[in-house]
């Protein structure tokens, strides 16, 4: 699945500069010139990541970010502003905007993918190539391998990405509905107990190394993964 970032710009050269090179770097990029555009890709979609411009025309890129995290939908997209100003106030008020991290113009296209990267790997490590090994199991994004107890263990594409997420997000209980928006993306109109039977195959899936207890029901709430034994 590829990672999706919307550019908010309004410098047409600027933004094509940003989107080539994020393009180059393997990502799908969405754009937009201003915060009444960036609203209608957001509404059909939540992107991975936004990188925002302070200085928009209309609706300014702090207002946009303050908007953006009051509300539920879209508070906990990982957000990146992007300015000219560098003054140490300018940076204070972008942070208490919400946004995770802080780059001023005129800044190289390997800085930006460094930031996008780091940001990535903290927000939403299921984005990242980067192998997990938790306990006796080991995930290998890159080479799109699961390996249990240091056997390969097959599955398919649903279920590798499920336990992606929930490598990355071990000991964390999430519902039906958190896991459909986090792994299958929100704005995706299936049912919940579609979580229910890709849960089954994925410990179908790890049960020949008798590693299925790690993904655990919790009565009442949802799911969970652990490598500790269940409650
Ligand atoms: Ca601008």
């Amino acid at each position: 699945m590829q990672t999706t970032i919307l550019v908010i710009e309004d410098e047409p050269s600027i933004q094509e500069l940003i989107a080539v090179n994020l393009k180059l770097a393997g990502y799908e990029v969405l754009r937009a010139l201003d915060a009444r555009e960036a609203d209608a890709h957001i509404r059909t979609a939540l992107p991975d990541l936004i990188l925002l411009d302070w200085m928009l025309p209309g609706t300014s890129g702090l207002r946009l970010a303050r908007d953006l995290r009051a509300e539920d939908r879209t508070r906990a997209i990982p957000l990146i502003m992007l300015t000219a100003k560098g003054a140490e106030q300018d940076k204070i008020d972008g942070l208490e905007a919400g946004a995770d991290d802080y780059i001023t113009k005129p800044f190289s296209p390997r800085e930006l993918l460094a930031r996008i990267k780091a940001l990535l790997r903290r927000r939403a490590p299921q984005l990242t190539e980067d192998p997990i090994q938790a306990g006796e199991l080991r995930l290998e994004p890159d080479a799109r391998q699961v390996l249990g107890r240091g056997q390969a263990l097959p599955m398919g594409p649903t279920e590798f990405r499920l336990l992606h997420f929930f490598m990355t997000h071990a000991d964390r209980v999430y519902t039906r509905g958190q896991v459909l928006d986090q792994v299958w993306g929100d704005h995706v109109f299936i049912e919940e107990r579609t979580v229910d039977v890709h849960i089954r195959r994925l410990r179908k899936a790890l049960s020949p190394v008798g590693l299925d207890a790690y993904i655990q029901t919790v009565r009442g709430a949802g799911y969970r993964f652990s490598t500790s034994a269940a409650a």
